[in-house]
């Protein structure tokens, strides 16, 4: 592991410098679903942002009958793109939206909101899905809720230099000089990116934000490593492009933004800056306050489970 440079005299922000880093993901059971475990990708334990990137889960591929009761976020907008399956979206803001794959939701917390998330139909269904989550900054963390479902995301050819070209497709912020229309708080990228069988591509990056990239399905390699399927490869910054390279043809995500320098307090569903924050949000939810308003349709809700014996702290970067 090599240190983080330190920053300059004059204020500017640290480099991170280049990594190759494997963050390998595991498996949680997810409260509130029958019998459904996922595979947790981030935080890692040393790295609570890339970007604003805070958390990724996957769930499937499995025949799931999703039923994930109303629950309360703060702090964070949820990012979900199904792979496979239509997942029903319900929230406090009398949201109700059918999404499927190539579709974004988008849900924008602020100071609070909730929402429900269901399979579609009543018996278990084929599902595979990412959901991640992005960590607000002051004044958007303060504000009002909101939520976005894009069916009509730009998409970027990304030239090969050997094979077929690869295709990106924009689901949030700004890549390869395309932007998406889903509203952000914060210089980011999050990109789809399909890689023809054969093909060796170099995409680009901005040299002042840090990168990962996740393989969804195929193989690929990336700087000449070898992934393994639902691992992450944390690349770090100071890097103009990478070359990534597949033999059968994969799909991969990519994930990255300016380094986030708020030190973050992340517990349950809940993202905030100081312990006493989150024990706020959680005895708000517990009283049913207006705060997180009320998902129409459900009878039950998720409880919050206990808060920990000690004090919530924020966990620092140590890569
Ligand atoms: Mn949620």
């Amino acid at each position: 592991m090599t240190e983080i440079a330190s920053g300059s005299a004059h204020g500017a922000a640290p480099t991170i410098g280049e990594r190759r880093l494997v963050l390998e993901p595991r498996e949680v059971p997810l409260g509130g679903v029958r019998g459904m475990n996922v595979l947790r990708v981030l935080p890692h334990r040393n790295l609570p942002t890339i970007g604003a990137w805070c958390f990724l889960d996957r769930f499937g591929p499995a025949d799931t009958r999703m039923r994930v009761e109303p629950h309360p976020h703060i702090g964070l907008q949820t990012v979900t793109w199904p792979l496979v399956g239509e997942i029903r979206h319900r929230d406090s803001l009398g949201s109700d939206a059918d999404l499927r794959r190539g579709q974004l939701n988008l849900m924008t917390a602020g100071n609070g909101i909730s929402h429900s998330e269901y399979s579609i139909g009543d018996d278990p269904i084929p599902l595979d899905a990412l959901q991640f989550w992005v960590v607000l900054p002051d004044g958007a963390r303060q504000g009002a809720g909101g939520f976005e479902r894009h069916t009509d995301l730009p998409t970027v050819a990304l030239s090969a230099h050997r094979g077929a070209d690869a295709a990106a497709t924009v689901v949030l912020g700004e890549f390869a000089g395309t932007t998406s229309p889903a509203t952000v708080h914060t210089p980011i990228v999050g990109a789809e990116i399909v890689i023809p069988a054969g093909a060796h591509v170099r995409l680009p990056l901005r040299e002042d934000w840090e990168h990962a990239i996740m393989l969804v399905e195929g193989d690929v390699s990336v700087a000449e490593h070898e992934m393994t399927q639902n691992d992450m490869l944390y690349l770090g910054d100071s890097r103009e492009g990478i070359e990534v390279a597949s033999t059968q043809g994969a799909l991969v995500f990519l994930i990255g933004g300016e380094p986030f320098d708020d030190e973050i307090v992340m517990w349950w569903n809940f993202a905030g800056r100081t312990h006493e924050e989150i024990v706020e949000a959680r005895t708000e939810w517990e009283a049913a306050s207006a705060r997180f308003g009320i998902v129409e349709g459900h009878d039950v809700r998720i409880p919050a489970p206990p808060l920990p014996d000690v004090r919530l702290m924020p966990r620092g970067r140590r890569i």
